[in-house]
């Protein structure tokens, strides 16, 4: 914990030592920006001037200076790519968590579980979560749905500055893998991403080929635990060949979201039936304990 709260420590001077004269600079750069768009769109071309506008004005200002939260502008030093309101709105995992899953546990939990780990067991060893995922929805919809693939520095740095907290070493990072044609459709794995970036950081060996997708799996949302489970078994392989590239080894397996579990207990199945040594997660966020 204690990196990450140095961390904060860091963003809160930051925020504080902010030159007047860049903000106003930026908030004068926005309002000509929306002038440029608005003229376009009552333009008689419409739509398409409108878009090569919206074209212009990301040449003029890279997505680099928005806040990847709420879009507003910000300053290209700030850490994370966030703006001080969206930082200190996050639900940043500051305090207890899950000794478990990781996620952040709420007043209301008495003891180190959340419940849901209270009353289930996992396949993984332990999970690391980054933020509560209600208070970081925007950035992570962004990321993963509409193509802001450019998220992934910023997601990456936050996981680096929690695992720094953890102080926990591991053998090689992994992502949670995608069925091969939706990744084609989407034009990236959006934790293979972030995951790539953030083993970088860690100084860690990173392979995104070890474990593969074999199948599609139907959407998880609005399943339960069980469902969850059965929609995914199997779902899983090492890639063959691969064994003994992972035996014996501390593996970390990043993703976006952790919900229930039953995607990382599915991967983590797989890699230690092919004999990891073990096997732990870290997401940007998780769910609020409680909900699933
Ligand atoms: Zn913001
Ligand atoms: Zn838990």
């Amino acid at each position: 914990m204690k990196a990450l709260d140095g961390h904060k420590g860091r963003l809160a001077g930051a925020a504080g030592g902010a030159s007047p004269g860049m903000a106003a600079s930026g908030a004068g750069g926005r309002q000509g920006a929306g002038g440029l768009a608005g003229a376009a769109a009552q333009g008689a071309i419409g739509g398409f001037a409108a878009a090569l506008a919206q074209k212009a004005i990301d040449l003029m200002f890279p997505p680099s200076i928005y806040c990847i939260s709420c879009g507003n502008l910000i300053d290209a030093t700030r850490p994370y790519s966030l703006c001080d309101a969206c930082v200190r709105e996050f639900k940043w995992a500051v305090g207890r968590t899950c000794e478990k899953c990781g996620r952040i546990l709420g007043d209301g939990d008495a003891g180190t579980l959340c419940g849901a780990c209270a009353n289930s067991s996992h396949v993984y060893e332990k999970g690391y979560a980054c933020l509560e995922y209600g208070s970081c929805r925007e950035v992570i919809h962004g990321f993963k749905y509409r193509g802001r693939a450019y998220y992934a520095e910023s997601i990456a740095q936050i996981m680096h500055d929690r695992m720094l907290a953890a102080e926990r070493d591991f053998d090689i990072i992994l992502p949670t893998p995608m069925y091969k044609p939706k990744e084609r459709k989407r034009g990236y794995n959006q934790a293979d991403l972030a995951g790539r970036i953030f083993a970088g950081k860690m100084g860690v060996s990173y392979d995104a080929r070890l474990l593969k997708r074999i199948r599609n799996t139907g959407p998880m949302s609005g399943l339960g635990g069980e469902a969850r489970e059965e929609n995914i078994k199997g779902a899983f392989v090492v890639e063959r060949g691969r064994e003994g590239a992972i035996r014996g080894k501390r593996l970390l397996i990043v993703d976006d979201i952790y919900t229930t579990g039953s995607t990382m207990d599915a991967c983590a199945k797989a890699l230690l039936d092919a004999g990891a040594g073990s096997v732990c997660f870290i997401v940007l966020a998780a769910g609020a304990a409680g909900a699933s």
